[in-house]
């Protein structure tokens, strides 16, 4: 394919597999520097309760605060961390900072919020997911209630049995678990029923185009309908807009969450929305 391209185009591969080898061992190694200088921060996203408008407990959002590079998005770096497995301490950090968090959050008074989590199917090939979430909520002394962990439809990729079994001791400890970006994995539904699940979240790629696209509709009226036959919270993702929020509505969603509701924030502004939306009566 190269030769029949000509020289210059195999030149022109080859650079690019340098610069990308290049690329990586500069991102390797900014982020090892990240997880050793602490260079990692939580932002916070309103999940908010479709029938009462309350804010009922938040997503934790990794950012990475670089030097170099200001505020770093998931998207950028997490790809190369679950390909190098610096995803590990990346999310044992993750998990242990959002329990705390919720932990400060229930002590300042606002003890209705529950903490989700976002997990890697990494994190269950490479260590004990069931003992990080013990050392995490022992640690925090927060309630196994007011946590969740969110796990994507490619965890099915791994190895089932073992996978299954750590969620089952997650869910046994009173730790919710929920399908995050449902619909969008490379697996078929069958694991939904093996799976100790509480949650679905439908992907927001559905939500985006609901209002216009009757196809994008259907997909997330039959989502909500199956979730609810399995006994699921069924909880939309990627809410912008009015429009979106009261077809979800309609269609039964339970929670909401999006940026008509708050984009990802830090505690301190999340906490402060908290408290003010139950000033003015939108919470308990
Ligand atoms: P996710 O778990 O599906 O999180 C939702 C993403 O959608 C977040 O992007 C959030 O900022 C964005 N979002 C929320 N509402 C809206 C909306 O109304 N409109 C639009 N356009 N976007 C919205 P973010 O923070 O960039 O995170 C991207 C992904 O990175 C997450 O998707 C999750 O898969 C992953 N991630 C984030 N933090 C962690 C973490 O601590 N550990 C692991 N393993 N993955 C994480
Ligand atoms: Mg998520
Ligand atoms: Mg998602
Ligand atoms: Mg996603």
């Amino acid at each position: 394919q190269a030769k029949a391209g000509g020289g210059n185009q195999f030149r022109l591969f080859e650079t690019n597999m340098a610069e990308r080898t290049r690329n990586h061992a500069a991102l390797d190694s900014q982020l090892r520097q990240a997880v050793e200088r602490n260079e990692f921060v939580l932002f916070y996203q309103p999940q908010v309760s479709a029938s009462t408008g309350q804010i009922i407990g938040a997503e934790a959002l990794l950012r990475w605060r670089s030097p170099e590079r200001g505020f770093v998005a998931p998207g950028e770096f997490l790809p190369r961390a679950e390909e190098n497995g610096m995803i590990v301490p990346i999310n044992e950090w993750v998990l242990m900072e959002a329990c705390r968090e919720a932990k400060a959050w229930h002590r300042m008074g606002l003890c209705h919020l529950k903490m989700s989590v976002n997990l890697s199917p990494i994190q269950f090939q490479r260590v004990n997911v069931a003992a990080l979430v013990v050392k995490a909520l022992a640690a925090t002394e927060l309630d196994p209630r007011c946590l969740d962990l969110e796990i994507t439809e490619n965890i099915v990729l791994e190895d089932s049995e073992a996978v299954i079994a750590a969620l089952q001791q997650i869910a046994d400890l009173g730790v919710s678990i929920s399908v995050d970006d449902f619909g969008t994995g490379y697996s078929s539904l069958n694991y939904i029923k093996k799976f100790p699940l509480d949650r679905i979240k439908i992907d927001q790629c559905f939500v985006r185009n609901m209002v216009e696209n009757p196809s994008d509709h259907t997909i997330v009226r039959t989502v909500a309908n199956l979730g609810h036959s399995l006994g699921l919270t069924v909880v939309a993702e990627g809410v912008e807009t009015e429009a979106q929020a009261d077809l979800l509505k309609a269609d039964g969603c339970d929670v909401m969450q999006g940026y008509l509701y708050g984009k990802p924030m830090p505690a301190q502004e999340f906490t402060a929305l908290v408290s003010a939306s139950a000033r003015i009566g939108l919470t308990a």
